[in-house]
């Protein structure tokens, strides 16, 4: 995708301006690290705010969980805001519960993953169909991890009435969404040439028209689409910035720069 055709302030390549202003926030968003990404193979620009999209490792075991999390940790930002994907199987407990057997040799305790995400530290956040809102600017975020289904994997939804509710319960004062996987027909093109985005989410985003949605899962569609809604009165137009920041490939490559987009103090 070339850097002409981004809308503004937000950035795809690994040059980046500073800031507009000082009192602006820095968002650095990827998503999809599956445990390819690390500080060797992997830049990730400074900023005040990381948003990780979810699939933080390659099946959620509790090595794969804490490998993903030190480096995390280790990322300069002061808030780190984490999702969990369909990949991150001992984070969705019930389903690991039910299913380990068809992943893991052997079980492992999913308290104790959910425990190593939620009591990281370190800026850490962990969102899992909740807000947080950024002390020093206002800024409202909501994360889910969930996905619709496709095979058998965690937070695994059934389009329709399933993930209806899930995402009836995105509050429509959100300015920043982060969900796993992209909403029907924006970045979420796969090979085959479907578009494999959930038609749910992508309602409830026209109810709210958040400012940003952030995502990954479909690795295939990284890059940035803004969309302009449309209103009856001109002076009110909104827009949403829709990022899909998969930091990996189709095959699993750690290729994707991470995406950054700035914004102005909250009025
Ligand atoms: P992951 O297994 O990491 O969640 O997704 C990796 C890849 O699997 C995606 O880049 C995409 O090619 C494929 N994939 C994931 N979910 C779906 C889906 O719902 N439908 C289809 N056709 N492919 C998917
Ligand atoms: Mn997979
Ligand atoms: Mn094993
Ligand atoms: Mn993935
Ligand atoms: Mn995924």
């Amino acid at each position: 995708m070339s850097q002409k055709n981004l809308p503004e302030h937000v950035y795809t390549s690994s040059k980046i301006p500073d800031k507009p202003a000082p009192d602006w926030t820095r968002f650095v968003c990827v998503s999809d690290t599956h445990n390819k990404v690390n500080l060797k193979t992997y830049n990730v620009p400074e900023g005040d705010v990381l948003i990780h999209s979810g699939d933080l490792t390659e099946v959620g075991k509790l090595d794969q969980i804490k490998t993903a999390v030190d480096w995390i940790k280790s990322l300069p930002h002061k808030y780190k805001i984490v999702i969990a994907g369909n990949h991150d199987l001992t984070l969705d407990k019930p389903f690991y519960e039910e299913s380990w057997n068809g992943f893991h040799h052997d079980k492992e305790d999913a308290d104790e993953a959910i425990n190593m995400v939620r009591n990281a530290g370190h800026g850490i956040v962990y969102l899992e169909d909740e807000s947080f809102t950024i002390p020093e600017n206002g800024y409202q975020i909501y994360g889910s991890p969930y996905t619709p289904r496709f095979y058998d994997w965690a937070f695994n939804g059934d389009r329709g009435s399933f993930l209806n509710e899930k995402w009836s319960k995105i509050p429509p004062t959100t300015h920043i969404l982060m969900t796993h996987g992209p909403p029907s027909g924006i970045l979420d093109l796969v090979a085959t040439g479907e578009n494999v985005g959930c038609v749910d989410l992508l309602q409830r985003i026209q109810e709210i028209k958040p400012l940003i949605h952030v995502f990954g899962h479909i690795h295939e569609g990284y890059g940035v689409l803004k969309k302009k809604w449309e209103t009856e009165n001109n002076d009110d137009i909104k827009s949403t910035i829709f990022i899909n920041a998969s930091s990996v490939t189709r095959r699993y490559k750690p290729q994707n720069n991470p995406i950054v987009f700035d914004l102005p103090p909250l009025n």
